[in-house]
């Protein structure tokens, strides 16, 4: 199985890369936002669609009249049309809003380029890039020498740090672990996230509802600023910075959690939420899908996946918290706010822990066929 990985390092370009990377996040930005004015035009007058292989051929012929688009690596300005056709896509298919115009004034700014006849390499401790040529990196680990480098990505972070990251393909034989029992089953929690059916609770460090507090007091005071003003722009750069440690030590925190579950267990049972649905239907608004769920479940079936494990997913019309999970008998009704689970067998329970362990004992069952 051809599996890719990507290696994210810190980069220290030296001043004549500085300017030719801005001038590349300039280029690149301005090819995608032409070629999306030209869709947008193109369906309003004719409503007529077109390609990625039509706009790349008129993109060869716009480099003679602006020949400054030259200067800059040609397989970046590429790669800007794919992601604009790939937006297009993403919206046709439902999968994201209508392609927005790229602004200056975004927070985190990048291009990508492929790695052709070997134009991306690692020099000793140095990384060969397109055009920029030698770039100081900081290799803090190692990318396996049977890994392909396929493409690579240079963007600034709100930060105002400089990173580089290098997608590979490496092949990979995988060996079905059967589960022989060695199952956990995992119920979505808002508060904590998940519990688990062995009472495992796993919760967002500290820190990170700090981050949170600090984000929220943060916003309100740009909200009460003169819009474009240059203090509003001051704090609009505030805000973005705390967004992207919130969402860095989210994503630590779900890597960390999610490798120690595919780790320890064979097979892992969690109910097939429809997080869209859900939120909208329980008013949950932003913090469903702030909370990172969708994240945890994406990371947990690549990880489960690579190591020959099963992630098994309940039909979400099970009952699970009305269940009880020692006799089996199902309650008409069951509160929000009722968090212990009593039953006439005798069983009384953590409402959470409860549904967790229905969970597991549905997956168990899943697995049998
Ligand atoms: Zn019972």
């Amino acid at each position: 199985m051809k599996i890719n990985k990507a290696f994210k390092y810190r980069i220290y370009p030296n001043k004549e890369q500085l300017t030719l990377i801005h001038k590349t996040f300039g280029c690149t930005r301005f090819v995608f936002n032409r070629f999306l004015n030209q869709r947008i035009e193109l369906y309003k007058n004719e409503e007529k669609s077109t390609t990625y292989v039509n706009q790349a051929k008129e993109l060869t012929a716009l480099k003679k009249d602006l020949t400054w688009l030259k200067e800059v690596d040609s397989v970046s300005l590429q790669s800007a049309l794919r992601n604009l056709d790939t937006a297009f896509k993403n919206f046709f298919q439902k999968r994201a809003k209508y392609p927005r115009f790229k602004s200056k004034r975004n927070n985190i700014k990048s291009y990508t380029t492929k790695n052709t006849n070997n134009s991306i390499r690692i020099e000793g401790s140095m990384l060969k890039f397109p055009k920029l040529g030698l770039l100081k990196t900081k290799f803090h680990r190692e990318i396996p020498r049977n890994h392909k480098i396929l493409s690579a990505t240079i963007s600034q972070v709100p930060t105002g740090a400089y990173f580089v990251s290098i997608t590979t393909e490496f092949e990979k034989e995988i060996i079905q672990v059967p589960s022989n029992g060695n199952i956990v089953g995992l119920d979505f929690s808002m508060k904590e996230l998940f519990v688990s059916s062995e009472n495992q609770r796993a919760k967002y460090p500290r820190f990170f509802r700090m981050l949170e507090a600090k984000l929220i007091k943060a916003q309100r005071k740009l909200s009460r600023m003169v819009r474009f003003s240059n203090n509003w722009y001051k704090q609009k750069t505030k805000v973005a910075r705390i967004h992207y440690k919130i969402k860095n030590s989210r994503s630590d925190f779900l890597h960390k959690l999610s490798t120690q579950l595919v780790n320890k267990y064979n097979a892992i049972a969690i109910e097939d939420l429809n997080m869209k649905g859900m939120s909208q239907a329980l008013k949950f608004g932003k913090s469903v899908s702030d909370n990172g769920w969708g994240m945890f479940i994406a990371m947990l079936k690549y990880k489960a996946e690579l190591r020959g494990k099963q992630l098994v997913k309940i039909d979400r019309f099970y009952p699970s918290s009305k269940t009880c999970s020692i006799c089996g008998a199902v309650k008409k009704d069951l509160k929000l706010s009722e968090r212990v689970y009593t039953c006439e067998c005798g069983n009384s329970i953590d409402r959470d822990l409860n549904a967790s362990i229905n969970i597991k004992n549905q997956g168990k069952l899943l697995l049998q066929y």
